[in-house]
């Protein structure tokens, strides 16, 4: 039995859809849309439309951007012989954030998943691989995520790379800042050992 008029119900169901929100979140955020003014609904369902229609992947990196080409791949001041290879566009945003980096990047769009049915043909791998080819390319970071997949795909990738002569890196794991020794797993310790650098 339905509870509510069916457009609300509509609504509800679009909520849910979104990820993390369950069916009382989803009914709190409806209740709350159908309480703002029309021109703040007209805002929001304008922006949801605005986004899908203007923003695709770039054409050089494969971040998300509503140009050809992406701020930093047309950013002069990077250093063009970098690439650092992450899963996600929020990656970026999170590297992007320490402001070190000053590289591009090359977004694979998620991870080699044999369990979930994701092979490389599915990812942006030749983009990649086009890139170190065509582009004077001296080191590629792989900073794709430290658990079972993650590893999987860097490694598949570093060998498909090797052939070119390019450095292959990894982002060095550690201890998390703030986090205590005892607590730590032996993967995270035994890659805080290998990872060490001299103070
Ligand atoms: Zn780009």
């Amino acid at each position: 039995m339905k509870y509510f008029a069916p457009p609300v119900e509509k609504l509800i169901e679009q909520f849910e859809r979104l990820p993390g929100i369950g069916y009382k979140t989803a009914q709190r955020l409806a209740f709350f849309v159908l309480d703002l003014p029309k021109d703040q609904v007209e805002e929001f369902a304008k922006a949801i439309l605005d986004a899908k229609q203007t923003v695709h992947t770039c054409k050089v990196c494969q971040n998300l951007t509503d140009g050809e080409i992406c701020s930093i791949c047309s950013d002069p001041m990077r250093d063009k012989g970098l690439i650092c290879v992450v899963t996600d566009p929020k990656d970026v945003v999170a590297l992007e954030r320490t402001r070190e980096y000053k590289g591009l990047y090359h977004v694979l769009h998620g991870v080699i998943s044999p369990l979930n049915g994701i092979g490389p043909d599915q990812l942006r791998i030749k983009e990649l691989l086009q890139r170190v080819a065509d582009e004077d390319i001296r080191e590629v970071i792989m900073a794709t995520n430290p658990d079972t997949e993650g590893e999987a795909t860097a490694m598949y990738l570093s060998r498909l790379l090797k052939p070119f002569g390019v450095a292959v890196t990894r982002l060095a794991y550690g201890v998390p800042v703030g986090g205590h020794l005892e607590y730590a797993d032996e993967v995270t310790l035994t890659r805080a050992l290998e990872g060490r650098t001299q103070i």
